[in-house]
C-alpha cells in the first residue's frame, strides 16, 4: 500500500507540483469531505482529480487505433494475432533476420517487427496470448505506423481478462441477457439487484499486477518471485434487465469504478470497520437497483458450469449528474 509520501511523490513526478502545494490540495479535499478520509484516501483523490495514474502502472490505456507514426513509448496490451516466421535478408554485406507479428486489440491490429536477436522472444509466444508490448512506433513503407521494439522495450506475457479475437466479431451495440450466449461482446442496460458480500481484496504483484499466490505468509509471482503485494478488489452481483439475472463480475478499474472507491479507500474502510466486507455494506444501498449500462463479455464459469458477465465498463445513464454523485459518495 502506497503511504502518504509516495502518493505525494508520484504527484510531484508527473505534474511538476511541489510538495507544498500538493499538501494544500490534500488538506482543501479533507475539507470538502469533512474530514469522513484520511490524508492518504484524500492524496487518491487528489491524484484522481490530476490523472495522475498511482494505482495500476500496467494500464496505459493507449489503443492501437491510436498509434501513430513517431511515439517514443507505445505501450499497449493486446492479443498476438498472426506470427509470421522469421525471413533472412542481406543488406550492405550484413546479414539479418527480421520477422513480423500482428498485434490486436478491439479497436484494430498493428504490425509489429523483430529483429535479429529480438525474434528469441517469439519463442514463448502462440497466437492468442495476452501480451503487454512495450516499444516505439515508426512509418513504415506503406505510411502506417508500425511497433519496434527498441532496446528498452519488452514484450510480456500477461494474464488478465482481455476480449477474445473470435469473438470481436459479435460485438454489437445492446444486447439482451436473456438472448446471451457465451462469448459474445456486449452493453447491457440493466440493474444491480444483488451484492455478494464476499471479501473483495485479493494480492496482487507491485510489478506486473498479475495475482499471486500465497506460501507460508509471503506471496509469490511466477515472474517476480516473493514480492510485498499491493491489492486489487473483484466484486460480483446479479444484474437483471428485464429479461433474465444474469451474475456479473468487476474486476479492478471497474470494481473500483462500481463502489466509487479506489482500493486503498475500500481498504482503509475495511481496516477501520475490521470487516474485510465493509465497503460493500456500505456501498450497497447507493447501487442495488440503480439502472447503468454495463458493457462486458459472456464467458463460462468452469467451476460452477454457470454463464457470468464480465465487466470491462459500466456508465451511468446520465454520466454528468451520476459523475458528480459518485464523487459525493466517494467521501464517505
Ligand atoms: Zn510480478
Amino acid at each position: 500500500m502506497l503511504s502518504l509520501e509516495e502518493i505525494v511523490s508520484k504527484i510531484s513526478e508527473q505534474v511538476g507540483l511541489d510538495n507544498i502545494s500538493i499538501q494544500q490540495k490534500i488538506e482543501d479535499k479533507k475539507a470538502e469531505l469533512s474530514g469522513l478520509i484520511s490524508s492518504e484516501g484524500a492524496a487518491h483523490l487528489v491524484a484522481r482529480d490530476l490523472n495522475v495514474d498511482i494505482l495500476t502502472r500496467v494500464t496505459h490505456k493507449l489503443e492501437i487505433k491510436n498509434i501513430v507514426p513517431g511515439m517514443r513509448n507505445t505501450e499497449i496490451t493486446a492479443r498476438v494475432f498472426r506470427v509470421f516466421a522469421a525471413r533472412e535478408f542481406e543488406r550492405n554485406g550484413n546479414k539479418g533476420r527480421v520477422s513480423n507479428i500482428v498485434l490486436w486489440d478491439p479497436t484494430g491490429t498493428i504490425r509489429m517487427s523483430l529483429w535479429n536477436d529480438e525474434i528469441k522472444i517469439l519463442e514463448n509466444l502462440k497466437e492468442g496470448d495476452i501480451v503487454k508490448v512495450m516499444g516505439y512506433s515508426k512509418e513504415d513503407n506503406r505510411g502506417e505506423p508500425e511497433l519496434r521494439l527498441g532496446n528498452r522495450g519488452k514484450i510480456e506475457k500477461v494474464d488478465i481478462e482481455f476480449p477474445s479475437i473470435n469473438n470481436a466479431v459479435s460485438e454489437q451495440k445492446g444486447g439482451n441477457l436473456g438472448e446471451l450466449r457465451e462469448g459474445v461482446t456486449t452493453k447491457i442496460r440493466g440493474a444491480i439487484v444483488q451484492m455478494f458480500e464476499s471479501d473483495p481484496f485479493y494480492e496482487i504483484c507491485p510489478q506486473c499486477g498479475i495475482r499471486v499466490r500465497a506460501n507460508d505468509n509471503k506471496f509469490f509471482c511466477d515472474e517476480h518471485q516473493y514480492v510485498a503485494p499491493d491489492y486489487s478488489m473483484v466484486l460480483s452481483c446479479v444484474i437483471d434487465d428485464g429479461t433474465m439475472s444474469m451474475r456479473a463480475v468487476f474486476f479492478r478499474d471497474v470494481a473500483q469504478k462500481l463502489i466509487g472507491m479506489d482500493v486503498q479507500t475500500a481498504l482503509s474502510l475495511a481496516r477501520e470497520r475490521m470487516n474485510r466486507t465493509a465497503p460493500i455494506t456500505e456501498k450497497a444501498p447507493n447501487l442495488l437497483g440503480r439502472e447503468m449500462l454495463f458493457s462486458g463479455r459472456v464467458k463460462r464459469n468452469q467451476m460452477f458450469d454457470r454463464l457470468e458477465f464480465i465487466v470491462s465498463d459500466i456508465n451511468e445513464i446520465n454520466p454528468i449528474e451520476e459523475s458528480d454523485k459518485i464523487l459525493v459518495a466517494m467521501g464517505g
